[in-house]
């Protein structure tokens, strides 16, 4: 986005977010109430999400268009709640919509890119469903996220299971990055609490892929092995669910790990089953 383009967005934002916070004390609780601050940035995540857009016209003119934007962010958010079974679908930017917006996240799927560095003699890697050959995906391990009390490389290693042992694939660890098909490491990505991870969309094939898990982020046992096994997902081929209870649902789920019904058919349909 160019300079300018930025610079009117901040003000349109302010100002829409000076309008709907008014507009909130009339229909939201004392207490209930997000700060224009909390509004500001509930805005940008809603532009990040891709769920609200501004043409050029609006960012022009900040202050007539923000009137009909607040209707654009109602649309919104009404978009957002309809998304999951959490939220009431009212329209309003309330505390509980603006907290769901906060919950950690996948960064998604990212086209191919060429990682520097290494040569990739690595198989290629293709889903052989029915066949009775498993093709052998190896993940070579450059870094992990600390944990203080368990073995990351162990946690990382384990999120491959969750899928193998249901598909007609297998997955090892190799020392040697040149026969890697998944290179796995961290890197700074968002800071602490918004997104925990991202990789390259699969399945596979003859490219080699990448996992990266946020350096910032504070990691716990459950929640790298939840990462693990989501982001793993994207490699093998898998997509974001708008369902609850499945790992590949786009935000992470404290009281959830393991693999989720639909996750089950959908990696399935890929690879075939294990027999
Ligand atoms: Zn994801």
């Amino acid at each position: 986005m160019p300079i300018s383009n930025i610079a009117a967005t901040a003000l349109l934002i302010s100002s829409i977010a000076n309008k709907l916070s008014k507009l909130n004390k009339g229909s939201l609780p004392e207490g209930g109430q997000p700060s224009v601050f909390d509004l500001e940035d509930g805005i940008f995540k809603l532009i990040e999400e891709g769920l609200l857009t501004f043409n050029a016209i609006e960012l022009s003119t900040p202050e007539e268009a923000s009137d009909r934007l607040l209707g654009h962010v109602a649309d919104a958010v009404k978009k957002l709640q309809k998304s999951t079974p959490i939220l009431i679908l009212d329209g309003i930017f309330g505390n509980q919509t603006l907290n769901f917006l906060r919950l950690p996240s996948c960064l998604g799927e990212r086209p191919f890119r060429s990682i520097p560095g290494i040569d990739v003699n690595a198989e290629s890697i293709h889903p052989q469903p029915g066949s009775t050959e498993r093709p052998l995906i190896r993940f070579f391990i450059e870094s992990a996220p600390r944990l203080t009390n368990s073995d990351e490389e162990e946690h990382v290693s384990a999120g491959w299971d969750a899928w193998t042992e249901l598909i007609n694939l297998d997955a090892q660890r190799t020392l040697d990055a040149s026969e890697a098909n998944v290179i796995i490491r961290t890197e700074p990505l968002d800071g602490p609490g918004s997104k925990l991870a991202d990789a390259d969309g699969g399945p596979l094939g003859n490219q080699l892929k990448e996992v990266r898990f946020d350096k910032t982020e504070s990691w716990t046992a459950d929640k790298l092995l939840y990462a693990a096994i989501h982001e793993y997902g994207h490699i093998l081929g898998l997509h974001h669910s708008d369902t609850p209870g499945n790992i590949m649902y786009k935000r992470y789920q404290p009281d959830f790990i393991g693999v989720g019904r639909g996750d089950e058919t959908d990696i399935i349909n890929i690879w075939g089953a294990r027999t």
